[in-house]
């Protein structure tokens, strides 16, 4: 089991994460990034999200750091929006790459494990590779908001990650889409034009689905499946 950082105990960021509950998401990244850079990182999956901390990590440290889970199995605008976004902002992107080539995770597992055992092939594809990039870490950013779904709504700005031992801060937990939308606008930033065709949230190719009007964000993901989550945030 991982232990806390010596700096922060748990009293510590629990008393951070209340101060932080009201603070703007720039304030949040602004003071991460203080305390932190160069040992924090952004997990990017060029989602809405991502893009918007990304632009905000660059604004207040040039250099910041994000990387990408690269399962070899992104659709081909995940790619052009992770281009985009390498051309405008001074970031350290990172690619990190499971174990297994697509080709070699077929010719040990058999074709399509997404289908049979998605949960294999996320721990594979994501999971491993994400514990390998974070463990040169001592903190990390993500894009997760409460509204998202039912495993996300008690996620707080600034917490201790016990499943990866580290720090992670959330700080777009209290957006709504709209926020996201309306700071993407307002900033330019570049996006995944998936989402202009009814992707909310984007993953691999074989686990993604547009959701239609009415439905839950995230239901376009591993649809049928039961599954809600790749691992990264369980
Ligand atoms: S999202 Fe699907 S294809 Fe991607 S790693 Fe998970 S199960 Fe595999």
């Amino acid at each position: 089991m991982a232990t806390l950082d010596v700096e922060w105990t748990a009293e510590r960021l629990a008393a951070e994460a209340e101060r932080l509950e009201t603070a703007p998401a720039e304030e949040i990244v602004r003071w991460a990034m203080e305390q932190f850079h160069p040992d924090i990182v952004l997990a990017c999956s060029f989602g809405a999200e991502d893009v918007v901390l990304l632009d905000m990590m660059c604004r207040v440290q040039p250099g910041a750091k994000a990387f990408y889970l690269d399962t070899g199995l992104h659709f081909r605008e995940t790619y052009e929006v992770r281009d985009r976004i390498a051309a405008r902002y001074p970031v350290e992107l990172i690619q990190v790459r499971p174990e297994l080539t697509v080709e070699e995770q077929v010719a040990r597992y058999g074709p399509r494990l997404w289908e049979r055992d998605p949960d294999a092939c996320c721990r594979m594809r994501k999971v491993e590779p994400l514990q390998r990039v974070l463990k040169g870490c001592r903190a990390w950013i993500t894009g997760i908001r409460r509204e998202q779904a039912p495993t996300r709504a008690r996620a707080k700005p600034v917490e201790w990650d016990a499943k990866f031992g580290l720090v992670k801060f959330n700080p777009l937990v209290r957006w709504t889409y709209k926020d996201v939308w309306n700071y993407i606008a307002r900033h330019d930033v570049p996006y995944n034009e998936l989402h202009d065709r009814g992707y909310p949230s984007i993953g691999c190719f074989p686990c993604t689905t547009p959701v239609r009007e009415g439905e839950d964000p995230r239901s376009g993901r591993w649809r049928g499946k039961g599954k809600l989550e790749c691992g990264l945030h369980a």
